[in-house]
């Protein structure tokens, strides 16, 4: 990695910079060409994605945050200039996007996700009421055959009582198990509440 190693003063004050949106990628070649790490966020549409990324970066609509599930249709780039970019993956799932779009987008992601060299982590989102879905373990076979590390994001958390997340922390810890590329530790979050939000930015803090 290009950048010099930080110091603990400079990775506590990352999620503090002003995070700018750089662009929104259609295509292999609009990608940018820098060096920053980058951390992607993926999940199921409808997710909370949006709100979880503007949470992170203490920002009200970086990520726009969409009622239509599966509008965003590119990956987005978001700048927290000079450490680290964050990568929002199109959500999938969505049942009534069209099969071909669904297709190009899946191509898009894939692309990003095995070329992609300075990717140091998925953020894989799930909503905590509905646990893992088909398309959510498609998505870690992608990353674990593509060995790129990905971390489970429970969100919504404020929906569920506590033993009921217990529950769901505690399936999907059992699913991740056998998987090579998921990070053990799982981070519950609620973008409403603000819950869980500085654990995730220290989990990823340790990454740089
Ligand atoms: P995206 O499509 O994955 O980007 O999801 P959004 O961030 O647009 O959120 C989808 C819906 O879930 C919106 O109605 C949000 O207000 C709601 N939502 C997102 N995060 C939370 C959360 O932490 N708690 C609750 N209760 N609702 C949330």
């Amino acid at each position: 990695m290009v950048n010099p190693v930080m110091s603990g003063a400079t990775k506590a004050l990352i999620f503090s910079q002003k995070c700018n949106f750089l662009i929104s990628a259609a295509s292999v070649d609009q990608f940018p060409e820098t060096k920053l790490p980058e951390i992607a966020f993926a999940g199921r549409s409808n997710v909370g994605k949006s709100s979880l990324i503007n949470a992170l970066t203490n920002r009200k609509n970086l990520a726009r945050t969409s009622n239509t599930p599966g509008r965003t249709q590119q990956i987005n780039f978001f700048e927290l200039k000079p450490y680290l970019m964050l990568v929002d993956l199109p959500g999938y799932g969505y049942a009534r996007a069209r099969k071909s779009v669904v297709d190009e987008w899946t191509e898009l992601v894939r692309v990003y996700i095995k070329g992609r060299a300075q990717l140091q982590r998925v953020c894989l989102l799930v909503d905590s009421r509905h646990g893992l879905k088909k398309s959510d373990t498609d998505t870690m076979d992608i990353l674990d055959s593509a060995g790129v590390n990905y971390q489970l994001v429970l969100t919504k958390s404020d929906k569920l009582k506590k033993g009921q997340l217990k529950l769901t922390i505690e399936e999907a810890l059992n699913k991740i198990s056998k998987r090579p590329a998921a990070h053990p530790e799982i981070v519950p979050t609620s973008s409403v509440k603000f819950e869980g939000i500085v654990l995730l930015r220290s989990c990823l803090k340790s990454l740089l």
